[in-house]
């Protein structure tokens, strides 16, 4: 299977996915690099996966279906709903080619935000909720929901890749390491992903083992740490 970041904006990922021919993309906030990466490795675009409905994940599907006229599986909420055609929700099963994912309501970032699993392809498009060694803001939900949500992401296998919307990683580690200056794996972490970073190489996927042990939000005894991290995340 190919899997690939294409970015966008400053810091975003549409990731695509593929075998062969067909190729799957997620939250295409931008249509021009997704069609530019289909014409290079000479890719059919069959489908748009979406996670929520903020406009940098958003804002290349319109023209996308206008160019392909492929289904758009998404989140059955509003405001979501109105962009998609193939409506999703907690617990349904998505099968695209030969893989199968199952849709998982993460709120939180976002009311509508939900999270495509395979558990086959040991594969996680968590759009803004989990970041590597962080998480998103919290716009919409609750901080209990968004805690529940990454908690419900952390129950999934340790060798499951994750594929975030952000290349936020070394902002997230330089907070990370401030709130747990003792771990050794985030510094460990931080020195891989920075010699990364200065070749251009995109952090993801990450691993979800890796994330328990880096990701400052995965590793709150409960709701009130979570709340007190996120809330001085937000001021760091
Ligand atoms: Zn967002
Ligand atoms: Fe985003």
């Amino acid at each position: 299977m190919l899997l690939l970041p294409i970015p966008a904006f400053d810091d975003n990922y549409i990731w695509l996915f593929s075998d062969g021919q067909a190729a799957w993309v997620v939250d295409p906030g931008d249509a021009a690099p997704v069609i530019a990466t289909l014409q290079e490795r000479q890719l059919t675009l069959a489908g748009i996966l979406l996670t929520h409905h903020h406009g940098d994940h958003t804002g290349g599907i319109a023209a996308l279906r206008e160019r392909f006229a492929v289904p758009v599986y998404g989140p059955a909420k509003p405001p979501a709903r109105e962009l998609v055609s193939h409506p999703l929700r907690d617990g349904d099963c998505l099968q695209l080619g030969h893989r199968q994912f199952s849709v998982i309501a993460v709120p939180g970032h976002t009311l509508d935000h939900i999270a495509f699993h395979s558990a086959t392809d040991k594969l996680l498009f968590c759009g803004d909720t989990l970041f590597s060694a962080g998480c998103g803001r919290v716009f919409e939900g609750t901080y209990e929901q968004m805690h529940a949500s990454l908690q419900l992401l952390a129950a999934l296998p340790d060798d499951t890749r994750v594929c975030c919307a952000h290349e936020y990683t070394l902002s997230n580690l330089r907070f990370a390491v401030a709130v747990e200056p003792d771990n050794q794996a985030m510094r460990d972490y931080q020195a891989s992903c920075e010699s990364l970073r200065s070749t251009g190489q995109p952090t993801l996927p990450s691993l979800l083992g890796l994330e328990k042990q880096v990701n400052p939000f995965l590793r709150c005894s409960d709701v009130a740490e979570f709340s007190a991290r996120r809330e001085w995340k937000n001021r760091y």
